[in-house]
């Protein structure tokens, strides 16, 4: 409920259209809470307005995201007592500033704080230097990736149970893919950018140049039933090498099945001087599975997580 928070196990806080309250909880002032809630009630017509108000970190640890979402990287993790300034909300999540970092975090694991009700040695303990971890996102600093969007203009490529284009998702795909490599410091090139068709041929060129070389697809069979993710290889050296780090780190985070990572004689794998790798990201077939991999959660996920993978394969190297 918005209006007031169980800020820790024994005192309540509300904080809605200015009014503030903090009561230790006991079961004399338990008859207060119905006061409370009224008040809490009262304000909900009105507009909220941002808080600024400093929050602390009730969790173990909390990780900062760059964006307002379980599906944005990680650049930081906080533990419980550190103390945020708070900047902008989204929904449950809030953009904050901590020492010299900013970035966001998920709000039901905050609480305000209230420094009036801390004893001296917590308000010390708040006041000292906490330690964040980076995560790390250097690997990818100085390196060209070549993104394939699948099929494009007069070839469709798979079409789903309701009518999804494979052409159009691996665009979506590949732009969500290329935003997360590009937070993380590489540079990054699509075959095409828009509804285009490219030759097999031209979309390796750019390859020859960059460090490694992704293609993105969505399958389709007869078979409805059949669902899961697979990632395809070539070349038995670093292409095998790089499916493994980026189908372990899709197949880790997804709720897909995992079909594995596998042999596929593609002229775009086959054919290509650099590391590459094939993706089948979902079965267009499945009408469950269209559905959410359509979903910009999936797609989100599915470019944090390759983006992840391809971090681990230069972390390897
Ligand atoms: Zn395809």
């Amino acid at each position: 409920m918005k209006g007031f928070f169980f800020t820790t196990s024994n005192y309540l806080v509300c904080d809605k259209g200015g009014i503030r309250i903090a009561f230790f909880r006991s079961s004399k002032l338990y008859f207060l809470l119905s006061v409370i809630i009224l008040v809490c009630l009262s304000s909900f017509d009105q507009p909220e307005s941002p808080s600024f108000s400093p929050r602390i970190v009730t969790a173990d640890t909390l990780h900062v995201r760059t964006g307002p979402g379980l599906a944005f990287s990680i650049s930081a993790t906080l533990k419980q007592n550190d103390r945020v300034s708070v900047i902008d909300q989204q929904g449950n999540w809030l953009f904050v500033q901590f020492q010299d970092l900013e970035g966001w975090i998920s709000k039901p694991h905050t609480a305000l704080l209230d420094f009036n009700n801390l004893s001296p040695q917590q308000q010390i303990e708040l006041k000292s230097t906490p330690v964040i971890q980076n995560a790390p996102t250097d690997y990818l600093k100085g390196k060209t990736i070549i993104l394939d969007p699948g099929h494009g203009g007069k070839d469709k490529g798979a079409i789903g149970t309701q009518g999804t284009y494979e052409k159009d998702l691996t665009l979506r795909t590949a732009r969500f893919v290329q935003e997360e490599l590009q937070n993380d410091g590489a540079t990054v090139k699509l075959t095409r950018t828009d509804d285009s068709y490219v030759e097999l041929s031209n979309r390796i060129l750019a390859s020859n140049s960059a460090d490694l070389y992704i293609s993105i697809h969505y399958n389709s069979v007869a078979n409805p039933d059949l669902t899961g993710l697979i990632t395809y290889f070539y070349h038995d050296n670093q292409d095998s090498i790089l499916a493994g780090s980026v189908h372990a780190s899709l197949v880790h985070h997804s709720d897909l099945k995992d079909k594995g990572v596998r042999f596929g004689d593609y002229y775009v794998l086959r054919e290509n001087k650099r590391p590459s790798i094939l993706l089948e990201l979902g079965f267009l077939s499945n009408k469950r599975e269209e559905t959410y991999i359509n979903s910009v959660g999936y797609q989100r996920r599915v470019a944090h997580q390759v983006a992840v993978g391809i971090q681990q394969y230069f972390k390897q190297q």
